[in-house]
């Protein structure tokens, strides 16, 4: 699924390449794309500007003259841009190739941009939406959600990360790092990865916690963060990270592989039914949990 820094990649090519442009023409090949608030409607929007574009963990908005389109890509939505003079991008989910010839059959989207420029919504599942809405419900909209601070704002400092764990004192860390209410932007990959940097299993007690646990906790977002936004993401294509071996992301993708830090071989077990990576010597099982020491590898085993 695409994770903030997917998402993020998606807002800084509209930010760079498409904001202040016009739009010319569009074509919407799946209808139910669209949740439009009364009154508005796609059509709205040719000749008239993008004006800016906003990010909050994986929602996206574009500000148009007329409207304002709320996005959220799912399990599978992909932005790309090309055509015109801009260099192009692409963001979200790796299928199809971001070379692929578009519209792709699973195109449900494409904006023209003047002069010469398309914009494709791609989703092979069709989970991802559009949110239609007047330009100044944007902000409320997007706080009805309720979100945590977002990884990559000012608010996420290590003091707020605290308090907001303060609330899911029995929660297990990972998915309490899923919960978008705690932190936003955070889903499977970005979460195996920090716990990895953090050196905490996922299935640690939030309230067993030290003080230096959390520091590495929170570190560890902060340092993957600072690895995948600026590569657009980890390269994760069927579950499997993408070659080369060593490489970001350290153990999501990477069941049978050295850990890169330690050699130990990284496991796969399901932690809330998600598929969870882990180097079972760098984030032992809780001291005192049902798990216990080994039970990682037992787990992993199918024992
Ligand atoms: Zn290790």
């Amino acid at each position: 699924m695409p994770e903030l820094p997917e998402v993020e990649a998606a807002r800084r090519g509209i930010a760079e390449q498409l904001a202040g442009r016009a739009v010319t023409g569009l074509e919407l090949y799946r209808p139910r794309l669209i949740q439009a608030a009364p009154g508005l409607d796609l059509d709205l929007l040719p000749g008239h500007r993008l004006l800016e574009v906003g990010r909050w963990g994986k929602y996206l908005w574009l500000v148009f003259e007329p409207l304002a389109a709320v996005v959220h890509l799912k399990l599978t939505g992909q932005l790309v841009a090309r055509g015109g003079s801009i260099p192009g991008f692409a963001a979200g989910h790796p299928v199809p190739p971001y070379d692929a010839p578009l519209p792709h059959k699973s195109t449900a989207l494409r904006l023209d941009f003047a002069p010469g420029i398309q914009l494709y919504l791609t989703d092979v599942r069709h989970f991802a939406r559009v949110w239609l809405l007047p330009v100044d419900e944007v902000d409320n909209y997007v706080e009805s959600f309720a979100l945590g601070p977002d990884l990559l704002s000012p608010d996420f400092s290590f003091e707020t990360f605290c308090r907001r764990l303060e609330r899911r004192q029995a929660g297990r860390l990972k998915p309490t790092l899923l919960d978008q209410s705690v932190v936003a932007g955070i889903g499977n990959i970005y979460a195996d990865e920090s716990l990895w940097q953090a050196r905490l299993h996922p299935e640690q007690v939030v309230g067993a916690l030290s003080e230096d646990d959390l520091a590495r906790l929170y570190e560890g977002i902060q340092q993957t963060m600072r690895l995948a936004v600026p590569i657009g993401g980890a390269r994760i294509l069927h579950g499997k990270a993408v070659p080369p071996v060593g490489e970001f992301p350290f153990v999501h993708g990477r069941e049978g592989q050295p850990c890169p830090r330690c050699g130990t071989t990284i496991v796969k077990l399901q932690v809330n039914g998600r598929g969870t990576y882990l180097c079972p010597h760098c984030q032992p099982a809780p001291v005192g949990s049902p798990l216990g020491a080994g039970a990682t590898q037992r787990l992993a085993a199918g024992e």
